[in-house]
């Protein structure tokens, strides 16, 4: 790429019109958020000061490798999002905190089993949410925002069916504005396949919501084949290890599935052991539609602008590549869709 100076790559980003498709609710909580409900619920350890407590909330890689290590950075917020007040302000500040970045089309995904232990029912978590992503929109009614409803991959197949049965009235088309736009499954993906969850994935189809599955983030292309031929999705999260398969590499492309790209994301929990061996290029290539995302910006200590600059500095990219980018993020967003 010619030689542009930081300042100028992050204003040309700024200029784009940004999407994030893919960002965990429970990943993205504003650290001094959770610091105060902290102190709130006498939860704090006692002499603990707030750098120490916002370790724990991010990854570290001196000492956490795995996707497991990375999955449990999100056992801290958990406390505090049990309650509808909580959710409503941190999805909020989420959507505010996504708006600064300059996104302007958020779509911001999560499970609302693990957020039901004080007694909050499935309509009510993603009811919080709503009001969330609605207070910022109204400061900002350029922001489009759909939320993703994610079932826990290690909940089952029956507990994912149990749950859009549950998210049923919170589809967006049955809002004024904000509501569910897709389906997703999430957590350990090793000891729990698609194939699981293949009733759940034609119940959200029938139901009129987009999916997209994360896939080939700690499994082969065996698994994203399998997500792909069974469950049908228009989006395949990380979809890393597709790559190493060129007739699935293929195939995404013929079909027009799109994988949501998270580089930062992708070393942490393993997927690849550096940036510059992210197949990026390789989907691109081959005409397989991708989209820049973050994952969990408080985990990995990210913003989307650092996530295109880390692409625009890894794999060369131009201004026109990243205006492609950008468009395909468009093509590829669920919100406006729901049937
Ligand atoms: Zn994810």
């Amino acid at each position: 790429m010619k030689q542009w100076s930081k300042e100028d790559k992050v204003a040309f980003l700024k200029s784009q019109p940004l999407a994030d498709l893919h960002r965990h609710f429970d990943g993205s909580v504003r650290p001094e958020t959770l610091w105060d409900l902290s102190k709130t619920y006498y939860s704090a350890v006692p002499g603990l000061g707030f750098e120490e407590f916002r370790a724990k909330l991010s990854y570290d890689a001196e000492k956490d490798k795995s996707l497991l290590d990375y999955l449990d950075k999100f056992h801290i917020p958990l406390q505090y999002t049990q309650f509808f007040d909580n959710i409503q302000t941190i999805a909020e500040e989420i959507a505010e905190d996504a708006y600064k970045e300059g996104i302007r089309l958020l779509e911001l995904r999560i499970n609302p089993t693990i957020h039901q232990r004080a007694g909050l029912s499935t309509r009510q978590v993603l009811t919080a949410v709503r009001k969330g992503l609605r207070a910022c929109r109204k400061r900002h009614p350029d922001l489009r925002v759909g939320i993703i409803a994610i079932a826990m991959r290690n909940f089952g197949g029956n507990m994912a069916k149990i749950l859009l049965r549950e998210v049923i009235g919170e589809k967006e088309n049955f809002h004024s504005d904000i509501g569910v736009v897709g389906f997703d499954i999430a957590g350990p993906e090793r000891p729990f396949p698609p194939i699981l969850f293949v009733e759940p994935f034609a119940l959200a189809r029938t139901m009129g919501l987009s999916r997209t599955v994360h896939a080939g983030e700690d499994e082969g292309p065996d698994k994203v084949w399998q997500a792909v031929e069974l469950l049908a999705p228009e989006r395949i999260g990380h979809g890393t290890s597709a790559a190493k398969d060129p007739k699935l590499v293929k195939r995404l492309a013929d079909d027009g599935i799109a994988v949501e790209v998270c580089l930062t994301s992708n070393v942490q929990t393993g997927a690849i052991d550096k940036v510059s061996n992210h197949p990026l290029p390789v989907f691109l290539e081959a005409g397989v539609k991708i989209c820049i995302c973050t994952d969990n910006p408080t985990v990995s200590g990210i913003s989307v602008i650092d996530e295109y600059l880390t692409a625009i500095d890894t794999f060369d990219l131009s201004e026109e590549d990243v205006r492609r980018l950008v468009r395909m993020a468009e093509e590829m967003s669920f919100v406006g869709m729901t049937r």
